[in-house]
């Protein structure tokens, strides 16, 4: 089978235009401000511009890094532990690629380790990085899933994602309250049932506590 790079590398991807300049941004942002139909010259909104911009290097500094490296060099090597690990209720803020409006949930991390693990507050980082880009979550999901496992090299790995979408909530049918779940289950939790009730129980129940 043919390895497509785009699919199986977790760098940021490559823009086909150039960067454009801080300038070249703010005067889009001013033209969105006059779409929105309000007046970019009044004095509250004189500096939104330039705050917006700044705001985008916050939530889309995830096109910085490489969440797998960073995932390479901060792993460590345990022996003897092959019970399972979950590590739960990581909280993110994403963006979604259709509205740019925001994305906000958690992430719950189950994996059978053969010899390495990393730390709760090194997997917040690798989540971190993906979400702090333009996102999908069934896609984010995956790149999660995937970069544990290529790393890590466990028996499996579980991922599931519960999140509200503001472009949902906010907009269009306004469903309210409505959370989307999604998982991405490989290696021994899709193979086995028992081991993915055991991680599902896991996190179903915020009052277990687990080790790891
Ligand atoms: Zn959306």
């Amino acid at each position: 089978m043919s390895q497509d790079p785009k699919v199986h590398s977790f760098a940021a991807p490559v823009p086909s235009e150039p960067r454009p300049s801080r300038e070249e941004a703010e005067l889009a942002i001013r033209t969105l401000l006059r779409w929105a139909g309000d007046d970019p010259t009044r004095e509250g909104l004189r500096d939104t511009p330039a705050r917006v911009a700044r705001a985008y290097e916050d939530w889309f500094s995830g096109y910085t890094v490489d969440p797998e490296e960073f995932m390479r060099r901060t792993f460590e090597e345990v022996e003897g532990y092959d019970d399972m690990i979950v590590l739960k209720d990581i909280r993110f803020e994403s963006h979604c690629e259709h509205h740019l409006a925001a994305i906000i949930g958690r992430v719950h991390v189950g994996y059978l380790p053969t010899n390495k693990v990393v730390g709760i507050s090194k997997l917040a980082r690798v989540v971190e990085a993906f979400a702090r880009r333009l996102q999908v979550q069934e896609k984010m999901n995956a790149q999660i899933a995937n970069t544990i496992q290529k790393v890590l090299e466990p028996k499996g790995v579980a991922v599931v994602i519960e999140a509200v979408h503001q472009c949902m909530t906010t907009r269009g049918v306004h469903k309210t309250g409505v959370s989307m779940v999604t998982s991405s289950m490989l290696g021994e939790f899709r193979k086995n049932p028992l081991t993915r009730r055991e991680f599902l129980s896991v996190i179903g129940n915020p009052a277990s506590s687990v080790d790891g």
